[in-house]
């Protein structure tokens, strides 16, 4: 969320959004902006793209991806910025991250389970068996010097030494200065990819604390480095066999349109750390001969649907300046397809933009939109990419740029 913090002084206290626009060239006036706003706001709002034609202003809700206000998206703001507002929110969001950096890890369950309760200080350890009155002895069973808190218990603990030594050597000279459990996963997380094999093991010698303590067989101090390992690929083994599925060889391939049409192919790319997206598009004809491509660099918007939807919008432009009159438009972002074909969204941050489709399809005899896979997509995806090396747009008429051109070929065949 964008709090403009510029004064409204140069443009007047009355002024509206309508004296930023150039209504005559539909784009912003940049040099009103830049003057009345800071170069950060300037940025975002050159960002926000403009409709083509005069449309009506909407209220859109930004939470939800379809506009429209609910309930729960209102519930979460809200707790959101009492969040936000308390002076810990740092190390609220801090730990919230450590907690998704647990979930996302590819471990079994159990093992996720054991770093959440050890992070959280909830692992039924000596200290907390205390607390509870279930226990009057908090020292650690195996040193005796301790007390045994979760962070001593499965990591501290002297008895662990050649444990940890073996693969987190260098987590012992970064976590002197670490009080708890906590701060050590997060070490893990912000240092290494080591973060699920330090879950399996932490996992081992909490299982091995049990075996001792209940009388079971117990995992010699040695192997759990080894164990740990075993574990951990068999586990990520198993998980990944039925999920990988088989190299479907219904792959979508361009194809080319029936006789008589022409084929429009749009995408849209990102490049988030030069503020910039691209949107790109070529037109083929129904031998799959090219017709024009295009390519054309913007300041990045809000979000990437946005980006598509730019990305479709401009490739009817083309076709619409090149008089083709059966066109199909072909994109690989399902939900801009189908937000196009059923009328839907219109009430989204992106809507203006939906309409402005909409008004343009109306210029072509013949008009449809069509979902693709990505490699029915790629030169249109490769000129996309491309955007980010011109300064505005670029467009090439009957030919595409050099480096697509194997790209390219390789549709026809
Ligand atoms: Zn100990």
């Amino acid at each position: 969320m964008i709090k403009v913090i510029s004064s409204y002084s140069p443009l007047g206290y009355d002024a509206k959004v309508s004296v930023l626009i150039d209504h005559d060239n539909r784009c912003w006036r940049e040099d009103v902006i830049v003057s009345s706003f800071l170069p950060h706001e300037a940025a975002l709002i050159k960002a926000i793209p403009l409709s083509l034609d005069k449309s009506v202003d909407v209220l859109f809700w930004p939470r939800n991806s379809n506009g429209l206000y609910s309930v729960k998206s209102g519930y979460k703001l809200l707790l959101e910025c009492e969040l936000n507002d308390e002076p810990s929110s740092s190390d609220l969001s801090l730990s919230k991250k450590v907690w998704r950096g647990i979930w996302n890890l590819k471990i079994p369950n159990r093992a996720k389970n054991l770093l959440w309760r050890a992070g959280s200080e909830t692992l039924p350890t000596r200290v907390n068996l205390r607390k509870r009155k279930i226990l009057t002895e908090d020292s650690c069973p195996h040193c005796l010097l301790e007390k045994e808190t979760s962070f001593h218990a499965l990591w501290s603990c002297s008895c662990l030494y050649p444990v940890w030594q073996v693969h987190f050597s260098w987590l012992s000279k970064l976590a002197v200065n670490c009080s708890s459990f906590l701060d050590v996963i997060q070490l893990t997380q912000d240092h290494n990819n080591l973060s699920d094999v330090f879950a399996m093991t932490a996992a081992l010698i909490w299982a091995r604390r049990n075996q001792i303590r209940v009388g079971d067989k117990v995992l010699p101090i040695e192997k759990i480095n080894s164990t740990a390992l075993e574990n951990l690929q068999e586990f990520q083994l198993a998980s990944s066999t039925p999920h990988r599925a088989p190299p479907t060889f219904k792959t979508a391939k361009w194809s080319p349109p029936p006789p008589g049409w022409m084929k429009a192919n749009f995408d849209g790319a990102t490049f988030s750390s030069k503020a910039l997206a691209g949107l790109g598009a070529i037109i083929r004809n129904d031998q799959g001969l090219v017709m024009a491509a295009y390519t054309h660099s913007i300041p990045l918007p809000t979000s990437v649907e946005t980006v598509e939807v730019l990305a479709a919008r401009s490739a009817i432009c083309l076709a619409k300046d090149l008089n083709f009159s059966k066109v199909i438009f072909e994109g690989d972002s399902e939900i801009i397809i189908k937000a196009i074909n059923k009328g839907d969204l219109l009430s989204s941050s992106f809507g203006h933009i939906l309409n402005d489709i909409n008004l343009l399809s109306k210029s072509f005899q013949r008009v449809s939109f069509c979902h693709t896979r990505r490699q029915g997509n790629r030169v249109a995806h490769g000129l996309a990419r491309m955007a980010c090396n011109f300064s505005d747009y670029q467009v090439w008429m009957e030919d595409v740029p050099p480096d697509l051109y194997n790209v390219y070929c390789s549709d026809l065949h």
